[in-house]
């Protein structure tokens, strides 16, 4: 049987991006939506934190390898905020819109817009324990407006630095070959792969 790695997101943004990004693999890719799982709570005080306690969580409860992301969006003039707060950034129950509706808000008239988004992944075996984890992190600024329709979250209003066009504009080959969650994927890709041929010893 092939071997099987869950994602531990619902989110089918993400699971199209991150399918997209490993390519073809040795392994078969499951996710979160395959499954019925408990809410887990993103309480940690660090995305390291919080990316092993989802990854840990889903592993246990499907009894198989899982890897979970967690991304922040660190902006230089509200201090490094939203930060690992980025999905709650307007509140409790708040949409993707209303995030960046507050963004905007909160920069209206600074010019200094520099931001960059950082995503940590965790691979954890089927026991929850750590098997590896790895950091990826774009460059960029916060638009003026927002601009764009594809993509997800703060999309509409990131420009990547080395071009002028927010990642909402871009193709989503063009967001996926320079993406935070790329490098992230990148980095920890091939410690997934040792992972599964270490287990077929
Ligand atoms: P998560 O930890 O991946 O769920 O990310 C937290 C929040 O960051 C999301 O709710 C989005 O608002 C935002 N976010 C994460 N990744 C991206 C991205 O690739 N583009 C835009 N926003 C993102």
């Amino acid at each position: 049987m092939k071997a099987e790695l869950v994602l531990a997101t619902g989110n089918l943004h993400k699971v199209k991006e991150i399918k997209e990004i490993l390519g073809k693999t040795s392994y078969e890719i499951l996710s979160a939506l395959d499954f019925d799982l408990p809410e887990i709570d993103e309480d940690q005080d660090s995305l390291q934190g919080n990316s092993f306690k989802k990854a840990g969580i889903v592993a246990t409860t499907i009894k198989k390898p899982a890897i979970a992301d967690d991304t922040g969006l660190f902006v230089d003039a509200l201090d490094g905020q939203p930060g690992i707060f980025a999905a709650r950034y307007a509140g409790e129950g708040c949409s993707f819109a209303d995030n960046r509706a507050k963004m905007l808000r909160e920069l209206a008239g600074e010019t200094n817009r520099k931001a960059y988004f950082a995503t940590v992944i965790t691979l954890c075996d089927a026991d929850g324990k750590i098997v590896g984890q790895c950091e990826g992190r774009m460059k960029g600024k916060i638009a003026l407006e927002e601009k764009g329709t594809r993509g997800f979250g703060y999309d509409n209003i990131f420009i990547p630095d080395g071009y002028d066009k927010t990642f909402s504009e871009l193709s989503s080959e063009q967001k996926n070959e320079i993406s935070h969650r790329k490098e992230a994927l990148k980095k920890i890709s091939p410690i997934i792969e040792k992972y599964f041929e270490n287990l077929d010893l």
